[in-house]
């Protein structure tokens, strides 16, 4: 819950710009309405997909442990673009987890 308020207002920074920009250019009260709507909607969106996104890394990383106890292993790097995906096992019971950031 804490991620998605920091999200929430990281997210603000850029949608609340939007929102004011929506609400002075619309024309109309529907449009005023209508537009800050899909802003809303994408605030929202990107929010949850942070906090979301943080939380799966952050619960499969397990501060650094498998949940055998083991120190996790790491046995690959990728890297596409602007995204890096680490691959770590476990050595005790090959559980194998993915991080991405
Ligand atoms: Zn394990």
């Amino acid at each position: 819950m804490n991620n998605f308020l920091i999200s929430l207002i990281g997210v603000g920074f850029f949608a609340i710009p939007c929102l004011i920009l929506a609400i002075s250019f619309g024309d109309t009260w529907k449009e005023k309405l209508f537009g800050s709507a899909v802003i809303c909607v994408i605030w929202l969106t990107f929010a949850v997909g942070c906090a979301f996104g943080h939380d799966i890394n952050a619960e499969k990383w397990n501060g650094g442990y498998c949940k055998c106890g083991t120190h996790w292993e790491l046995k690959g790097v990728s890297q596409y673009r602007s995204s890096h995906t680490k691959y770590y096992a476990c050595p005790n019971c090959y559980t194998e987890i993915e991080i991405n950031n």
